[in-house]
Order: structure tokens, then sequence, then C-alpha cells
């Protein structure tokens, strides 16, 4: 029989990349996960299905834990013979309250492995350049705790010591207590210029820096709205040099862009922005449904070497039609000796996953123009052309290849239905002009976005409506929204680098 065993595994500060790969193997194998506020929910990818996943947050408006109860749940999900993960943000050894767990582990009689991560001091460090114990500045750093337990008669922390150590100071958890630590800093002589830099969310999207002297840190903090968690860093080191903070000098950095997609749509769309450094605010307004199981599919596959050319219009499209091909057991030499066509890169590389290379590309990424294209460079007349494609698809593809003389059919495989959200927090975000960019990639998005959100409230905001391409765009008009921006080249990355151009 498998051993019970607790892996204390540190999450890192945020950023799910930042675990460790011990961490990460360690999550794969676990039966029972039991993790933090800090540990980023989006570790939990790298899980096994059924495996059994335990939220315990502390000091939460919701359900909130005591430490003595997560201690008991991992005891009872040892006894149980489970391995059990217990992923805690940053380290667990820095503030964690990792002992308390070990001892109530080793009271029970059972296996431990302590996996670090990066703690949050690191990140912070990490991600604005400021170097704790540059050789200039420090020759020794001390982390601090603001938050000092409250059954503590005296407190840990000695102030007079503290304010003339050399050095770096770093304080967790000390947003609360800011201004009563920077008061006793201050009262037992420091100075009152001192450097002191606030890094919140470090080394996460929306991560921001405030700087200002030690006597106004805390009002300065007020005045920009900086929320925890955020390490507090004091001394020379937190002047450090502007060079170093590479993270502030990516393109979309600062930048809150919503994207409007479906969900995997969104979480691709997600990943790029935070590539370059902005903050994505997700919406899923739309699903895509297959529609692979309907007759007309059938029966089209059964023929589908007696097309000249297949075409795809999307990903989503090349995507469930591989999905219910692989379903029936077959691959892609269904195909047999038809010519494929993709309306852009995205779809001509979602085809080269299964072995696709397209035979055909426009060079500017609509229906019409790839119609247009097709038809100057093959001679199409009299010869069938299967549209493998959304249920809403405009007319325009089919009715250009039909007058230039093709037998077009136009399949549907998968439809967008509309998925409704609560917008009150996004609605509030625009109108408090914290929204730089609004993204649509298709109209359907369009149309099941404006359904929740007024257009007046967009259109009376900073937020900049950024559109794909023209087909998205009229979508746009049609509905009396301000079009910000339009991308060049109607793709997601041609829609970054509309935002990235923006002169905002
Ligand atoms: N074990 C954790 C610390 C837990 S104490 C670690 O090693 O990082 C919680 C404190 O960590 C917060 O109050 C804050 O001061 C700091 N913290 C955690 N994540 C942070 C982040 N992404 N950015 C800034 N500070 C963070």
């Amino acid at each position: 029989m498998k051993k019970p065993k607790v892996y204390l595994v540190g999450a890192g500060p945020g950023r799910a990349e930042l675990i460790t790969v011990r961490g990460a193997e360690i999550l794969k194998s676990a039966d029972c996960i039991i993790y933090d506020k800090l540990a980023n929910a989006a570790l939990l990818r790298f899980v096994r299905p059924d495996a059994e996943i335990i939220h315990v947050p502390k000091r939460t408006a919701g359900r909130s834990f005591v430490q003595e109860e997560i201690n008991e749940i991992l005891i009872k999900k040892a006894a149980a013979g489970l391995t059990v993960v217990r992923l805690k943000g940053g380290d667990p050894g820095i503030f964690g309250r990792a002992s308390e767990e070990l001892n109530a582990l080793i009271e029970a009689g059972f296996e431990f492995e302590i996996v670090p991560g990066v703690t949050a001091a690191s990140a912070a460090s990490a991600y604005t350049g400021i170097m704790i114990t540059d050789k200039q500045y420090s020759s020794q750093v001390t982390f601090v705790t603001g938050h000092e337990a409250p059954d503590k008669e005296q407190s840990g922390v000695d102030f007079s010591w503290l304010a003339k150590s050399p050095g770096t100071i770093v304080l967790y958890m000390g947003m609360g207590g800011l201004s009563h630590i920077s008061e006793q800093l201050i009262k037992n002589g420091m100075s009152v210029d001192t450097p002191t830099a606030v890094v919140a969310n470090a080394s996460l999207p929306g991560q921001r820096t405030v700087r200002a002297p030690l006597n106004r840190i805390t009002e300065t903090c007020v005045e920009q709205n900086l929320k925890p968690p955020a390490i507090i860093i004091i001394g020379d080191a937190a002047t450090s040099d502007t060079r170093f903070d590479w993270l502030c000098r990516k393109p979309l950095f600062g930048k809150r862009v919503v994207v409007t997609r479906d969900v995997s749509g969104n979480a691709d769309f997600s990943a790029r922005i935070i590539e370059r450094g902005g903050c994505p605010v997700s919406l899923d307004t739309i699903q895509i449904k297959s529609l692979t199981q309907r007759r007309v599919f059938l029966e089209t596959l059964a023929k589908i070497n007696e097309y000249r050319w297949v075409i795809f219009t999307s990903q989503n499209g090349v995507g469930i039609f591989f999905e219910a091909l692989s379903k029936m057991q077959r691959d892609c030499r269904v195909f047999a000796g038809a010519k494929i066509a993709a309306i852009g890169p995205g779809t001509a590389a979602k085809l080269a996953e299964f072995g696709i290379c397209a035979d055909f590309v426009p060079d500017v990424f609509t229906g019409a123009d790839l119609a247009k294209q097709l038809i100057v460079g093959n001679n199409v007349s009299g010869k069938k052309i299967l549209l493998l494609r959304s249920q809403i698809a405009s007319k325009e593809l089919p009715n250009l290849l039909e007058e230039a003389g093709a037998e077009v059919d136009d399949v549907a495989i998968y439809d967008a239905l509309e998925v409704k959200n609560d917008t009150k927090q996004l609605t509030e975000d625009m109108t408090a002009g914290r929204i730089d960019f609004i993204t649509f990639a298709s109209p359907s998005a369009v149309d099941s976005f404006f359904k929740q959100v007024s257009a007046d409230a967009v259109n009376s905001s900073i937020a900049k409506v950024v559109s794909i391409g023209p087909v998205t765009s009229e979508k746009l008009r049609q509905i009396k929204v301000k079009i910000g921006l339009e991308a060049a080249e109607h793709t997601i990355d041609g829609l970054i680098e509309a935002m990235e151009n923006a002169d905002t």
C-alpha cells in the first residue's frame, strides 16, 4: 500500500510559472491539494482531474480558516492514506506558519517533505529591479513581519534595533500597519528621507510600485490606492537603478485590457497580454458549441473527397472538426486530394497541429479577401468547395465563390452561444477610468457583450474599443459603438499590435 505523505510546497509569489519544477511534479501526482489565498489558482491546471482540491483562505470576507482547522484537514487527509500537497504562497518557510503544520504532522506520525518557493521579497526585487543586497547600499537584508500574532505579549520586532540596522529592510504583511511601522522607525532614529518602495502584486499582471521617502510612504500609498498583497522595501536599495526596472517598460505595462472571446480563446489572449506586461480582464462572452453531431455534417464527411477545396475560417472550426474526426477514429486522410485553405495564420497554425499544411492563406485575413484571392489564383468555376465554419458566419465568402462559378456547400460545424456574465464590476471599472482597452475578435462577441453592457457606458469611458477587422467593426458601427482602433492584421497578434501602437 502507498504510504501517505504530505508535501509543503511553495507556490511562488503569484505568477504560476514561478513554481519550482519539483513543486509542479509533486502537484501532478498528488491525491489532494490544500491551497492558500496567495497561491495562484492557475497552478491547479497541473493537478490530476480526479484530485481533491480544498481551498483554505485565511482572513477573507467569505469562509475563512484558522491555522488549527488547516492542520486538522492535513492530518485527516494523510490519515486517509493520501499523497497531500499543502500549497502555500511564496516560500512555505518564510512567514508561512510552516512549523505549526510540521508539528502537527510529526505528532501524528506522518512523513513530509518541504519544497521551497520563490518568496515575495525575491519576486518584488526581480520584477522591479530593486536589488535588495546591492553591494553599494546593502550588505545585509532583514525580513520583518508587519503583522504580529495578536496573542503575542511583546512585539517581536525591536524597532530601536531595526531603525539603526544598516542595509535593507523588507516588510511582509506590512500594509495595514505601515503608518505605525514608519512612525516607529523614525521615532527610533531612522531618517525621514529613507527611500522606501512598496511593490504590490509582485510578478502578477497589475503589479504596481509606489516610491516615497519613509515619512510620506503611507499617504502616497493611500493617494495611489495601492492595495495588498505588497512588499515594503526600506533603505537605499529602494532608490534602485531605473534601467533595471524591465517590467514597466513592456509595451502594455499598466494597461487593463478586456478580452471578450470564449473560455479557451480568452485564456490564450490573456497569456499574450501578460507576456507584454498588461493586465487582462477576462469576460467569456461566448461559448463554442459543436454541431458535428448533425446529420448534415456526417453526410458531408462521407463525401468530403469530392471537394476541390475545403476552407476553414477559424481556429475553433479546425479544433472542432478534428475533435469530431478523432471521435470517429479517423484522421486527416479523409481529405484525400482536396486542397485546404485557411483564413489566416492562426487557423493555418491550428491545421498544422493536425498534420495539415494549408495550401492557401490569403494575405489579408477576411472572408472576402480569402474568396477574392482564391478566385484569382485558381480556377474555381465548376469546382466543389466546402466551407466548414460557424453557424452565424457572413454570406460574403460563399456568395463571392458562387459568383465565380463554384459550387459551394456551407456547412455549420459550430455555433457561438451567448454567455451571461456579472458585468457590475466591469462597468464600475470602466466608469472609474480603470479600463484602457476593450477588445473584440468576432461579431458574435460584440453581440453578446453589448447585450450585457450599454454602448453609452463604453462610449463615455476612456476605454478604447479595439476591433480585429472590418467585419467586427461593421457590427460595432451598427450598434453605435465608437471604434478606437482596428487591427491592421486581422489576428489576435494584430489586436495586440494595435494596442501597443496606440497613443494613450
Ligand atoms: N510565504 C510567503 C509570505 C506569506 S505572508 C512568501 O514567502 O512570500 C503574506 C505576505 O507576503 C503579504 O502580506 C505580502 O506582504 C507578501 N506577498 C505575498 N505575495 C505577494 C506578491 N505577489 N506581491 C507582493 N507581496 C506579496
